[in-house]
């Protein structure tokens, strides 16, 4: 079970955690998508096992809910490996009332290698990341970041285009409450695209202008001439309040049918990070339209991104050979 590629040069990426896109350079983000790129191909054939997380414990601690991620996550971990343990929190003690550094101080005594956390606040994975000894991927925060969801959307994107400098990507719906959008914009800046938000009014985040795209508040001119678009869900579980007319409107002025379409290029390509709400973001036909829409191609580059990150960071670990020849028990 040999690895099939050469291990990486620690000081290309020379951090502990991955919490955000933000402050990573050029080269950081290409050395991980060239890195992903490696395991698209592995992940396709028959025997996906590797050694590079031998001996290494995986925790994946979700405060809320996923399917794609925490699943993507656990592949990825078993795949290189590793031992690989999901907790969530319904059936954890931090239900019970227990705190973030109690939970990290549990956490360090189960001498965990890498440990991936999803939490409803942003800044809640950098706080535990400050307490716990592993290193920490942050598997979204709040609406703040999602790091290797904007990464997936990057390989996926670079893969079909070749290229992520020079495009022109519209990110769409309820952008403010969005870690994706964060982390998408974040990245897409770093490599030299140029970002365009498209949302109503109340979902226009603040400070948008400090975000470094243009903002669009119709469709239409929003996503005229694009080569990605890219949709995202209704966040209402982040809303305090009613910030669309009806969801029946919503679709109206804001979902993605053909005929919205028809304003991008003509070879513009459809993302959405799911899950997907289909008649209130994007239309069914749309995005289930095999020429144009990546939304599979997303979750398959995901197992692939999270492999590159976990091994990545994992080599950061002291080597195994460490503990050859030490009999102290
Ligand atoms: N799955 C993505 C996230 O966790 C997008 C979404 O939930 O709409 O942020």
């Amino acid at each position: 079970m040999s690895v099939a590629h050469a291990p990486i040069d620690g000081s290309r990426f020379p951090h502990k955690h991955l919490l955000g896109i933000e402050g990573l350079s050029p080269d950081e983000i290409t050395l991980l998508l060239d890195l992903s790129e490696t395991y698209v191909e592995q992940n396709r054939r028959p025997d996906k096992k590797q050694s590079v997380l031998r001996g290494r414990t995986l925790i994946n601690l979700f405060f809320e809910t996923s399917t794609r991620t925490r699943t993507s996550f656990e592949l990825a971990g078993k795949r290189l490996g590793g031992d690989v343990i999901n907790i969530s929190v319904s059936d954890s003690a931090i239900k019970k009332g227990e705190t973030l550094m109690d939970t990290a101080m549990t956490l360090n005594a189960m001498h965990a290698d890498v440990l991936v956390v999803r939490h409803p606040f942003s800044g809640g994975v950098a706080l535990l990341a400050q307490k716990v000894n592993c290193s920490v991927i942050n598997a979204g925060d709040g609406s703040h970041e999602h790091p290797t969801q904007a990464l997936l959307d990057a390989l996926t994107i670079r893969r079909r285009k070749g290229r992520l400098a020079g495009l022109t990507v519209a990110i769409c719906g309820d952008v403010m409450h969005s870690r994706v959008a964060r982390s998408n914009i974040h990245l897409l800046n770093t490599m030299g695209a140029r970002v365009r938000i498209v949302a109503p009014p109340t979902l226009v985040p603040g400070q948008a202008d400090r975000l470094g795209v243009e903002v669009f508040t119709e469709m239409a001119p929003g996503i005229a001439d694009c080569d990605i678009v890219m949709m995202l869900r209704l966040q209402s579980e982040r809303m305090s309040g009613s910030f669309v007319p009806s969801m029946r409107e919503y679709f109206h002025f804001w979902g993605l049918d053909y005929e919205k379409l028809r304003a991008a290029k003509t070879e513009a390509l459809i993302m959405h990070p799911g899950p997907m709400n289909r008649g209130v973001e994007i239309d069914s036909e749309v995005a289930d339209d095999v020429g144009r829409s990546l939304i599979h191609e997303q979750v398959e580059m995901g197992v692939a991104v999270r492999m590159a990150c976990l091994e990545t960071l994992a080599g950061r670990l002291p080597s195994l050979a460490e503990n050859d020849g030490d009999t102290s028990g």
